[in-house]
């Protein structure tokens, strides 16, 4: 793991992490939003790290002159776009809160929710995890991929991944402390969390569209996201080589009995349609299956590397007026 800058010293009661890419029409929005819902509930003993995951639309510059003006505020520059789940680990291992709330920048998941999310975590619970009933302003395509997404995950991996969930979560410090005690480069977050085990409880909520740009999760980086998850929590993906062998094999033994047959019956001539056939379906299952073992062969070639998730490349922070900076 990467070595964690010496910042001020003490714990608040409350940290907001946010990670943002190219968020920049939204910062001001979020800022008022997030900092109303944190006062609502602990007053000044708040802190909002915002992790800028090498943004180029000026989001940077916005977190900064916020930063700049309130104390509260802390700024992790990334050296460069990491991807949302590493900006996140970056800012879950910088955080200094009792209880840590994960959000968006783009307000699709209210930040007022936190008055009831902190109630119900006062019941006894160690995270509280969104659950999203309804999701506004996005597309048909993402909703049913994202849905088709959890239903999958929950056939497949070996936790109980609660379906419609994503990082919109509170959770407390001992919770965070497994999860920054983990390394894998490959993180699925919500699956991580749900792994820990504890006491967690679903909260129900109505996702809103955000508040300003577009997505930056296109379908390229949510297939990777799916294929990040399913690896990281399952091998049945290695396990469908021997069962799909399973099958073929006794396909191979049918079409076997029927070419004895024929022969037999002096008809041989016939054939090449499932001689074609055969050979290509076999060949496309043993593509198919080389590919899923370079998936896992390649997460393991660059586990072994241990390198740090993320690179800071400076962190602001006005402490009312004098200014920390360590990179
Ligand atoms: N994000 C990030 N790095 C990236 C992509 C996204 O930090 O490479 C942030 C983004 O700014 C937002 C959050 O991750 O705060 C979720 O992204 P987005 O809203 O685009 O995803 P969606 O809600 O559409 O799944
Ligand atoms: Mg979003």
């Amino acid at each position: 793991m990467s070595k964690k800058p010496e910042l001020a010293t003490g714990t608040v009661a409350l940290s907001v992490v946010i990670p943002c890419y190219n968020e920049r029409d939204g910062m001001a929005e979020m800022y008022r939003r997030v900092t109303a819902a944190c006062e609502a509930q602990v007053g000044d003993e708040f802190e909002i790290v915002l992790v800028i995951d090498g943004a180029t639309d000026g989001t940077r510059e916005a977190a900064f002159s916020l930063a700049q003006t309130d104390g509260r505020i802390v700024v992790i520059d990334l050296s460069r776009n990491f991807g949302h789940q590493i900006a996140l680990t970056a800012g879950l291992e910088f955080c200094r809160g009792e209880r840590i709330l994960v959000l968006d920048a783009d307000l699709q998941d209210p930040p007022e929710l936190l008055g009831p999310m902190m109630a119900r975590m006062d019941e006894g619970f160690d995270v509280v995890y969104g659950q999203r009933l309804k999701r506004e302003g996005e597309s048909w395509f993402k909703k049913a991929t994202a849905a088709l997404f959890y239903r999958l995950m929950r056939k497949m991996v070996d936790i109980d991944l609660a379906a419609d969930t994503g990082d919109f979560r509170l959770m407390n410090r001992r919770t965070l402390q497994h999860l920054n005690a983990m390394p894998e480069h490959y993180r699925f977050i919500r699956g991580m969390v749900n792994w820990i085990g504890l006491k967690q409880t679903a909260f129900h909520y109505q996702r809103q569209a955000r508040f300003a740009g577009t997505t930056h999760y296109p379908l390229r980086k949510m297939l990777l996201l799916a294929i990040d998850a399913m690896t990281s929590f399952s091998i049945v993906p290695l396990r469908l080589a021997s069962h799909l062998g399973l099958l073929f094999g006794f396909i191979g033994l049918l079409t076997l009995g029927y070419t004895l047959f024929s022969w037999l019956s002096g008809d041989v001539l016939p054939g090449w349609t499932s001689i074609a056939a055969i050979v290509l379906v076999l060949g496309s299952v043993q593509l198919l299956m080389l590919g899923i073992f370079g998936e896992y062969l390649g997460r393991m070639y660059m586990e072994t590397k241990r390198r740090p998730l993320y690179v800071v490349n400076e962190i602001v922070r006005f402490d009312r007026a004098a200014e920390t900076k360590a990179s």
